[in-house]
């Protein structure tokens, strides 16, 4: 497809400065025809940015070298989020096509950057004179910052060795870029249309979010369970029509290996060869090695040791979980063995019997409304912060914006929630942002979105949430806090600009504020009568917290080790995906019962873009910290201790990447943490 010339530059409005409410972008007149000529436009101009800067005839300074590059790209900066934001959240066939279109450009352009010698030389030379620069510390983590990425990104090599890196970069992005519309394009052309006679077992809620989702359809008098995760699950938990189960749970885990048009295995075949090849230039065996060197963790092995300490446990608890379902089974007069698509109803089952808790009878109190709330008391709570509702134009009728304020009414920033599934949204749940907060070209304001996937109820009817879906809320909400409360002077070190093993530590911690009794009792209410969730229901709730824990951290783990030995491959030649799925699995002892909560070909964070490649072990290791770092809090006697609060809020969720993140926690705890708190969290204590 090309694209029109019909808009020149100056009528562009991805162009114009942002004049909206808070600085946000006139989305009102964007149409996806302006993106190309737009991003063509601040390519161009940044590109000029950086070759000033690399042919200044000037001796290298951190003014005229460091800081010049954090001053320049802002055109392209406000494109690129303005159109991820809605690639993700709202895209459409143009966008799609401009994505493709954008993605090999975008890595062209980033090759140009990180890949200009005359640049590499003045930042190399500064990076040698540091210590007699007088910089500030920030200026001198920013400075270290810029050599480690010109490194790791090739700079100091040779000439041919940059080009085959440069060629390299450009197909992964494509390929990227296609792994993720291959996924959602079978997730948009998937729903299991059914009549009400084959909603058995299905409560309430569930049969008001399967009826809308037909009507999104087209479908009004039908009732469709999607593949969003919400819908699916759901489904797996209640429905006693074990074919039906079976049919949704299959069209699940085959997204991507479709064997048709949208079969993702031969792009990560390729993938995976292009990232061994790419390590292997920069000097490392493998792109696990590569890509952990610059994390908290440092390698595979420290890695691989967390995991394999969880794993033996987990795995020991999930075959009690299992024998205990198979006999539910053998109760009821069943003559099968459990089956993965079986997991879900029968734990559900087992829950109830055993704790008398039943996911329909707790659903009703979890409203989106509330739950928004709560999430934003928490944070008054440790941080003083107030939330406004806001009527400002956004990308999608159901987005919603706050404005943030410190108690005392200065302006933090603005956050949007978008909370609904739609077929235009790519799956999942995510935090990002339309601009970071910085101090380097004034004091400016981020503005911070979470993105998610929760079932739309019927028109007039309460949007409900999971317990599950509770959590995500609060987790990503976590994640605006570290962009919303950035305190820093330069972009490169702003917010979650962190390695990933310790970015979901502010987002897995905040999880923890959720299942404290006192906001639970203040926010979890009755959708019909407002009442407040019984003392006897709450404390099943949190009694069943390790409840199926064998099963969560299974189905996690397993894609946490796969992805290590996927990315610890020396000679991924001839990679045969769905082979190297099962061998390893095989190798891990993987139980038959559970699938890996996201197969290889649907595996989004490790394909579409790739920042979780050889890091899906990021959550676990960042668990290690928030399960130690909520201690902190425990052993003060108050969750919402001030000092606490004070320190977590300077160290941690305002201080973006100002220092190492082991530096950074041990500020904050005054000690590095171990694994112990991580395991009595999950019940896996004492399971060894
Ligand atoms: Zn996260």
């Amino acid at each position: 497809m090309t694209h029109p010339q019909s808009t020149s530059d100056a009528q562009n409005p991805l162009l114009t400065a942002w004049t909206g409410p808070f600085g946000l972008p006139p989305f009102g007149a964007v149409t996806a025809e302006h993106f190309r000529p737009a991003f063509d436009a601040a390519l161009a101009a940044h590109r000029r940015e950086i070759d000033a800067i690399a042919a200044d005839p000037a001796a290298p300074s951190f003014d005229n070298t460091i800081a010049a590059l954090e001053r320049s790209g802002r055109d392209l900066d406000r494109v690129v989020s303005v159109f991820f934001v809605l690639a993700g959240a709202n895209t459409s066939d143009a966008i799609e096509a401009v994505e493709r279109d954008i993605s090999p450009l975008l890595a062209r352009h980033s090759n140009a950057l990180y890949l200009n010698r005359a640049l590499y030389a003045r930042i190399a030379d500064l990076y040698e004179r540091r210590d007699a620069l007088g910089l500030s510390s920030e200026q001198a983590r920013v400075l270290d910052r810029y050599h480690t990425r010109f490194v790791r990104a090739g700079g100091a090599l040779d000439k041919p060795a940059q080009d085959r890196l440069a060629a390299i970069n450009e197909r992964l992005a494509s390929l990227g870029t296609q792994f993720g519309q291959n996924v959602l394009a079978d997730e948009k052309s998937y729903a299991l249309l059914l009549d009400e006679s084959d909603l058995d077992g299905l409560p309430d809620f569930a049969r008001a979010a399967a009826r809308a989702a037909a009507a999104e359809r087209g479908a009004p008098d039908k009732y469709a369970i999607t593949l969003a995760r919400s819908s699916c699950e759901t489904f797996l938990q209640f429905s006693k029509r074990r074919d039906l189960r079976e049919k949704i749970f299959q069209a699940w885990i085959k997204r991507g290996e479709s064997g048709g048009a949208t079969d993702n295995r031969t792009i990560i075949a390729e993938m995976i060869a292009l990232r061994a090849e790419r390590a292997k230039l920069l000097g490392f065996d493998t792109f696990a090695d590569y890509r952990l060197d610059d994390q908290m963790a440092k390698t595979p092995q420290t890695a691989r040791k967390l995991l394999d300490q969880v794993w033996s446990r987990a795995r020991k608890k999930v075959l009690v979980e299992r024998d205990a379902l198979q006999k539910l089974i053998a109760q009821e007069g069943g003559n099968f063995a459990l089956a993965p698509h079986d997991w879900r109803y029968y734990a559900e089952k087992r829950r109830k019997a055993e704790f008398d808790l039943d996911e329909a009878e707790i659903k009703p109190y979890f409203q989106l409304d509330k739950i928004i709330d709560a999430a934003f008391d928490t944070a008054g709570r440790l941080f003083g912060l107030t939330f406004t509702p806001v009527d400002v134009p956004l990308y999608h009728k159901d987005a919603r914006a706050f404005e943030v304020k410190e108690a005392q009414g200065d302006h933090v920033g603005l956050f949007i929630g978008d909370y609904f599934a739609r077929s235009s949204k790519h799956s999942g749940a995510w935090m990002t942002s339309l601009r970071d907060q910085e101090k380097l070209l004034g004091d400016i304001r981020p503005i911070i979105l979470n993105i998610c996937n929760f079932s739309k109820p019927a028109a007039g009817a309460p949007a409900l949430l999971s317990f599950d879906d509770a959590r995500t809320l609060f987790h990503e909400f976590g994640h605006a806090l570290h962009g919303l409360l950035s305190n820093v002077t330069y972009p490169l070190l702003a917010g979650t600009a962190v390695p990933s093993d310790f970015v979901e530590l502010p987002s897995q911690l905040y999880e923890h504020w959720l299942e404290v009794p006192e906001i639970l009792q203040k926010y979890a209410r009755h959708a019909r009568t407002g009442e407040a969730m019984p003392k006897l229901l709450l404390d099943k709730l949190l009694a069943t917290r390790t409840f199926n824990q064998g099963f969560a951290t299974v189905e996690y783990t397993s894609c946490a080790l796969v992805d290590l030995d996927l990315h610890g491959l020396a000679d991924p030649a001839g990679l045969d995906v769905t082979e190297f799925e099962q061998r390893d699995l095989a190798a891990l002892q993987m139980p038959a019962e559970i699938v890996m909560r996201h197969r290889l070909p649907h595996f989004q964070h490790l394909f579409s873009g790739g920042g979780y490649a050889a890091a899906y072990y990021s959550y676990m290791w960042s668990e290690v910290l928030d399960a130690d770092a909520f201690e902190a809090f425990e052993e003060t006697g108050d969750v919402f201790d001030a000092e606490t609060a004070k320190r977590l809020r300077e160290f941690i969720y305002g201080a973006g990447n100002l220092r190492d993140p082991a530096e950074a926690y041990k500020a904050f705890r005054g000690r590095l943490p171990a694994v112990d708190a991580l395991l009595k969290k999950r019940g896996l204590a004492d399971a060894a």
